[in-house]
């Protein structure tokens, strides 16, 4: 019972302790892990991705400032207006012309559409003639009536394999301010298009470029997010459905929205060169897999440690507990068992003895005339005597038997497989070393006898009934005139 109950007062501390250890570090490692994260996104939002933006931004005013340059002295050019103003009778001095710009300059290509004939001249001869109901033309009679004096626009290149271009597009007009043309140069986007890959792949975002409506009209080479391509709408793509929910048209500012489980945060700026929108768009899953993983580090170490503790810990209360149990049935001065730990024992070897139907005999030893001894050499010579008797009678026993301090100068003893003639025998000698041994104490050499009683165990006797019988048998022996040895008789009853 008293087992029992420490048992689960011990399972009730250890799984006190786990719940502490375990919250403990699970409270402290999610709590970095959380602080960490919300750094993580902060920086992604307010510095990464906006830093992003600024240098792809940076990056196209740079490649179109020049082209819008050269473009505008085009349109002011005395000799393209002169030829043009002419008559435009030969192709060749415009084509060279045209050549030359393109060559010199380094641009795509360079291009004079006239107003007069709508003949589209470019770097290698007539492309063609621009028509109003041509799909592909529309760009020259939106420049035609728009107010602004040019237009950069992204379009696919017809004299170039139909490549996608920037084509910056100034109207020309004569000496008297009549609109006689568009004149202009196209440089490709594939400088761009590399920068947007060399950005997605360094770090790890994706990059893309929407118009008013939210169409791509640019994605790094490979495509935009979640595999999406040119001219795909932003609704089509997986995940931004949500966010469209919020903010059907583009505008520039932080957003953010969730694809598969994985958070993304999301820049928008407009460009207003090109009446475009980019979109640098970042997921956090591996900027957090790097915290995920000292998440993952932490808390395997925090099992470990709680179980090591928590082994720790059991270890050390089943040592003190087996020290406290051995304390309790202990005599301290013998180092015999005492009356507690001897009932333990004792139940044992009688439960044996009813199993195997073995022979088991009690002897209960006690000192004669003890007090005599305490009185005439004290206590502590007292003492010493009876650690003696104590250590000499063990050493004159089976392993198997039970030997322990009764208390007082009184001890018992249980042989086990022993039957009353052996145990009378065993007895005798025993008495006869003890009348015999001196023991040294403070100088002097001291005797002493023992009387003892013995019985033997009935089936189905108790041990109490056994000692009883042997106590009276110890009783016959001090009435006996001490030292020396009594049984109980057969038949007596307890
Ligand atoms: P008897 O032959 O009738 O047994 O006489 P006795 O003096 O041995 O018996 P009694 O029971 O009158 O006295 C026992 C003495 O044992 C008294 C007590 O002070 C002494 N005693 C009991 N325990 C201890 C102990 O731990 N140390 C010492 N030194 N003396 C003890
Ligand atoms: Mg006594
Ligand atoms: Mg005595």
């Amino acid at each position: 019972m008293a087992f029992s109950t420490s048992r689960k007062a011990q399972i009730t501390l250890l799984l006190l302790l786990g719940i502490l250890l375990l919250g403990g570090f699970l409270a402290t490692s999610l709590a970095s892990y959380y602080a960490s994260r919300e750094s993580i996104r902060h920086h992604i939002v307010d510095t990464e991705l906006p830093l992003t933006s600024d240098n792809i931004y940076s990056e196209i005013q740079k490649d179109l400032i020049r082209p819008t340059q050269i473009a505008s002295m085009m349109s002011r050019d005395t000799f393209l207006r002169d030829w043009a103003l002419a008559g435009e009778h030969d192709p060749e001095p415009i084509t060279r012309y045209l050549r030359e710009i393109q060559d010199h300059y380094g641009t795509f290509t360079s291009f004079f559409i006239s107003e007069r004939t709508r003949t589209y001249y470019q770097a290698k001869g007539v492309l063609k003639q621009v028509r109003e109901d041509e799909p592909r033309d529309a760009w020259y009679f939106r420049v035609r009536s728009m107010d602004e004096p040019y237009e950069i626009s992204v379009d696919p290149d017809m004299a170039n394999a139909d490549r996608l271009t920037f084509f910056i597009n100034f109207k020309v007009f004569d000496y008297q301010q009549r609109f006689i043309g568009v004149a202009g140069v196209g440089l490709t986007v594939d400088a761009v298009v590399k920068l947007v890959d060399d950005y997605q792949r360094r770090y790890d975002r994706s990059i893309f470029f929407t118009d008013r409506s939210g169409l791509l009209v640019l994605t790094g080479a490979e495509g935009g997010p979640m595999g999406s391509r040119r001219g795909q709408a932003l609704n089509t793509i997986d995940g931004l459905e949500n966010l469209l929910f919020e903010v059907p048209r583009p505008e520039s500012g932080n957003f953010s929205y969730r694809e598969g489980g994985r958070a993304h945060f999301l820049n928008v700026r407009y460009i207003p060169e090109l009446d475009w929108y980019l979109f640098v768009d970042k997921h956090e899953e591996g900027a957090l897999a790097g915290i995920r993983h000292s998440l993952y580090l932490n808390l395997l170490i925090c099992v470990l440690i709680s179980f090591a503790v928590l082994v720790l810990v059991y270890l050390a209360m089943r040592r003190y507990q087996r020290r406290i149990a051995a304390l309790a049935t202990t005599d301290s001065l013998t180092d015999l068992p005492n009356r507690r730990g001897f009932d333990i024992l004792a139940a044992q070897a009688l439960q044996e003895a009813q199993r195997d139907s073995s022979q088991l005999c009690a002897v209960l030893l006690d000192l004669d005339n003890f007090k005599l001894i305490n009185d005439e050499h004290g206590h502590l010579a007292g003492d010493e005597v009876l650690r003696g008797f104590a250590s000499q009678l063990r050493d004159r026993l089976r392993q198997a038997d039970i030997l322990c301090r009764w208390g007082g100068e009184e001890f018992a003893l249980l042989l086990k497989n022993t039957d009353r003639h052996a145990a009378f025998e065993l007895a005798e000698k025993l008495r006869q070393h003890c009348a015999q041994q001196r023991y040294a104490v403070a100088g002097e050499s001291l005797q002493i006898s023992v009387s003892l009683g013995l019985s033997q165990w009935h089936p189905g006797e108790t041990l109490h009934s056994l000692l009883a019988r042997a106590d009276r048998a110890l009783y016959r022996a001090k009435q006996g005139g001490r030292n020396r040895v009594c049984a109980a008789t057969q038949d007596e009853a307890s």
